[in-house]
């Protein structure tokens, strides 16, 4: 969605789709100093675009995302989502913003240990109000597609293996139709194979619903199905 524009940069970022970040800074409070854990970072994602952030632990990559997701505020810079600066929105602005655009999966699982795979995207339905029964058919089609069959998606977290909820996670990030997808260190909990498994299920999920993907982590083996890989060092980007 084109929703802001600036007539006096014809190639301005502001005018595309996806994800832009703008010489993004980003500290924590450290004593009686401060440590800056992103230090200038600019970065455009396009839409089908799945992107990789790669880089040592404490590098900076979760607090990347958690920037990108609008859940920190940089100290200068810009985060722009489908055009719309984030940090020119009310704090109400922003939260629909988040969820009408944006598809999270954090590094840690955190499904509702009481709740089964299909009613994990359920839950969800609450906040945005769509039927019930049009709900359920499309929660059951997205789990169905990332590779969970029927019988597996009325099990609860714990008795779905850790790739299995994994897929949990990203049908359950891709139900409101995220423009953008983040995604962190997915395959931390998983072996080899499994993990592979996952990044071609972003890979796909990239291509067929359109978003801006941005993954990070840490596993170097992971990326050959990556468009793009970045790396990061001490809170600076390199393409
Ligand atoms: P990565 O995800 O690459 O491991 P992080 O973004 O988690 O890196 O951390 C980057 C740096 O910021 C590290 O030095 C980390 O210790 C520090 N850091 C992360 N979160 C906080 C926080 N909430 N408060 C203070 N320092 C933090
Ligand atoms: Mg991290």
């Amino acid at each position: 969605m084109n929703t802001v524009t600036d007539p006096t940069d014809p190639t301005s970022l502001r005018t595309r789709s996806g994800l832009a970040l703008h010489g993004v800074t980003l500290s924590y409070p450290d004593g009686e100093q401060r440590l800056t854990a992103l230090d200038d970072v600019s970065l455009e994602v396009a839409p089908g675009e799945f992107v990789a952030v790669a880089g040592p632990s404490g590098s900076g990559k979760s607090s990347l995302l958690a920037v990108a997701a609008t859940l920190l505020r940089p100290d200068h810079g810009q985060v722009l989502i489908d055009g719309q600066d984030a940090g020119a929105l009310s704090e109400r602005a922003r939260t629909a913003l988040r969820r009408e655009r944006l598809g999270i999966v954090f590094q840690q699982s955190n499904l509702l240990a009481s709740l089964t795979a299909v009613e994990q995207l359920l839950v969800l339905e609450d906040v945005r109000g769509r039927r019930p029964r049009e709900a359920r058919a499309r929660a059951e089609e997205l789990l169905a597609s990332v590779g969970l069959a029927a019988a597996k998606q009325r099990r609860r977290p714990h008795q779905l293996s850790g790739g299995e909820r994994q897929r949990v996670n990203i049908a359950r990030a891709l139900f409101g139709r995220p423009s953008v997808l983040l995604v962190d260190e997915p395959t931390s909990a998983l072996d080899h194979e499994r993990g592979a498994q996952i990044v071609e299920l972003l890979a796909e999920v990239t291509r067929t619903h359109r978003t801006a993907t941005v993954m990070v982590t840490h596993d170097r083996d992971l990326l050959t199905r990556v468009d793009r890989v970045l790396e990061m060092a001490d809170g600076r980007l390199r393409g």
